[in-house]
């Protein structure tokens, strides 16, 4: 199966091949300054599997809490951030779940920075809990 990542404004398209080999949600600050909404949902591909990149990026490159720098790709147009790399996963590529705009799509196994989660949102149910990154203390 084959599926297409968007941003708002269409000009930013990531084509992705075959199933996710996981998906994510977060909680961390970042992700939600990034978002501009309480938590994250990100969708972990193989390098491989992104079939086709279209239209121009930005990037902005961050250190992350495990080590490692993140650099993701907004479009410059509309702002919409699309996908991720992690220097530290360089065979991996995260894409926003919500740019797929399929409510359909994967549910979370995993959820990160349960340290900032907002008060009102439920856990995902049977998905993983940590309370800071995967390696950090389990919820
Ligand atoms: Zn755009
Ligand atoms: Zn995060």
């Amino acid at each position: 199966m084959e599926r297409t990542a968007i941003c708002c404004c269409g000009s930013l398209r990531v084509k992705v091949r075959g199933e996710p080999l996981r998906v994510v949600v977060c909680h961390c600050f970042q992700c939600q300054r990034r978002t501009g909404s309480v938590f994250s949902d990100n969708a972990n591909f193989q390098r491989a599997q992104m079939i086709a990149v279209e239209g121009e990026t930005k990037t902005f490159t961050r250190a992350t809490e495990r080590g490692g720098r993140m650099t993701f790709h907004f479009c410059p147009r509309c702002g919409s951030s699309v996908y991720w790399d992690f220097s530290l996963d360089p065979l991996t590529v995260g894409i926003a779940v919500g740019a797929f705009a399929d409510p359909g799509f994967a549910k979370p196994v995993r959820s990160l920075f349960g340290v900032s989660r907002h008060h009102w949102v439920p856990d995902v149910e049977g998905a993983e809990a940590y309370l800071a990154d995967q390696h950090g203390p389990r919820e």
